[in-house]
């Protein structure tokens, strides 16, 4: 089946009894009884497939699992309670049983940073972050510190630098430590990781996935060398999504093609628009023939499909000019997030990256006159109107 395909049906129409629900049902039930005592003792005992407990198993957050599951091309899928849980998760199971050091990419999501340095740091991890993009730089930082894992992500936040995956995957398989992915801005329909070789990849499904921003959520893909700790972990601690989560999130997906299309669309038509206008400094897209890495996007986006996220740089802006915008704009959305049906607008250095130092954002190419765009469904007419009046000449 194409991708578009597996997003409708993947996952759902699971018998139930004698009959077969159309779309999947939000199970809240917290634990699961049986006909026979022996069946629930072949549950528990994983010899039989089934629910017992919320913690170990969901039918709705299961049938999440397995369309995200198709949509990656994974061994397994776990569903959690956010992006960040599932970062935390494929971290902590990678290094289980390996070196406790992390190389990462130098510009991740602001959080992801903060979690390797503060969290992971006080637990007495080290990371070392390399410039993902410069691959022999990234190359030498692996063999040099010999990682447990690497974390890279797909599409960089908020500078849209693409690496090669393919390139850094068969590095760190050569080191002998797991490539993580966060592939939140790609999405499964741009590039899938675990096709180019990487062994777990993480999504925020409050993104583009559930994509109407309402889920606060998180999945782990994984290869079978990674899945058994990871699940062991899951079991034991119990991230879990909700149902009700669950449930949004597969509705948001049987959209994902139909709302990625459009929205990488109106994404190309806004970048070259911001592009001539006079108080654009800069823009950052990975669909720009100028991006520094123009040879990778072209290896490994499909053509026409650069991602909906925009970032640019306002001529002579700092903090209040970047704020007087936001301010303005009567129909783009000022919040947090990304990837929602609705177009939305961020200041990086108050918001994503605000957990960073100034001198680290500024040394990372972050700067006080950065926005970042997550072009929405809207009609393109109306997204550049509203920013033409909202930036004024
Ligand atoms: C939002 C985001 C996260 C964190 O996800 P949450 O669901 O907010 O925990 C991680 N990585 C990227 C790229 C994100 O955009």
């Amino acid at each position: 089946m194409k991708f578009e395909s597996k997003t409708v049906h993947a996952g759902d129409r699971k018998k139930a009894g004698n009959f077969i629900p159309v779309t999947t049902p939000i199970y809240t039930a917290s634990s699961y009884a049986y006909d026979s005592m022996d069946q629930l003792d072949r549950v528990f005992g994983r010899e039989e497939q089934g629910p017992s407990y919320a913690r170990y198993d969901n039918p709705t957050v299961s049938a999440l699992q397995d369309l995200v599951n198709e949509l990656e091309a994974g061994h397994a899928t776990i569903a959690c309670s956010s992006g960040m849980m599932a970062l935390h998760l494929s971290v902590l199971a990678a290094l289980v049983d390996r070196p406790k050091r992390v190389v990462a990419g130098h510009v991740l999501y602001g959080a992801t940073t903060h979690m390797l340095m503060t969290i992971f740091g006080a637990l007495g991890v080290e990371t070392t972050f390399a410039d993902a993009s410069d691959l022999p730089a990234f190359e030498a930082a692996i063999s040099e510190v010999k990682p447990g894992a690497v974390v890279v992500e797909s599409i960089t936040n908020p500078l849209l630098r693409v690496c090669a995956l393919d390139q850094i995957a068969a590095i760190a398989r050569r080191a002998g430590a797991p490539l993580i992915v966060d592939n939140t801005f790609a999405t499964p329909m741009l590039m899938r990781p675990l096709e180019l070789g990487a062994s777990i990849v993480i999504h925020s499904a409050t993104k583009y996935l559930a994509g109407h921003g309402d889920v606060l959520g998180g999945v782990i893909v994984s290869d079978a060398e990674n899945f058994e700790v990871l699940n062991t972990l899951l079991r034991t601690i119990g991230p879990n999504l909700g149902p009700f989560e669950a449930y949004l999130t597969m509705r948001g997906i049987k959209t994902l093609a139909l709302r990625m299309e459009k929205q990488c669309a109106n994404a190309c038509k806004l970048a070259s628009w911001l592009a001539t206008h006079p108080r654009v400094a800069k823009v950052y897209f990975p669909g720009d023939p100028a991006h520094p890495d123009a040879a990778t996007v072209k290896r490994l986006l499909p053509s026409g499909q650069y991602g909906a996220m925009i970032a640019f740089e306002l001529k002579d802006g700092a903090k209040p000019e970047v704020f007087a915008l936001m301010e303005k704009l009567q129909m783009i959305v000022c919040a947090t997030s990304l990837g929602d049906v609705h177009t939305m607008m961020l200041y990086p250095a108050m918001a994503s990256h605000r957990d960073l130092s100034p001198k680290h954002r500024e040394r990372l190419g972050i700067g006080n006159s950065l926005v970042r765009i997550s072009t929405g469904i809207e009609a393109i007419e109306d997204i550049i109107a509203d920013l033409d009046q909202a930036l004024g000449r």
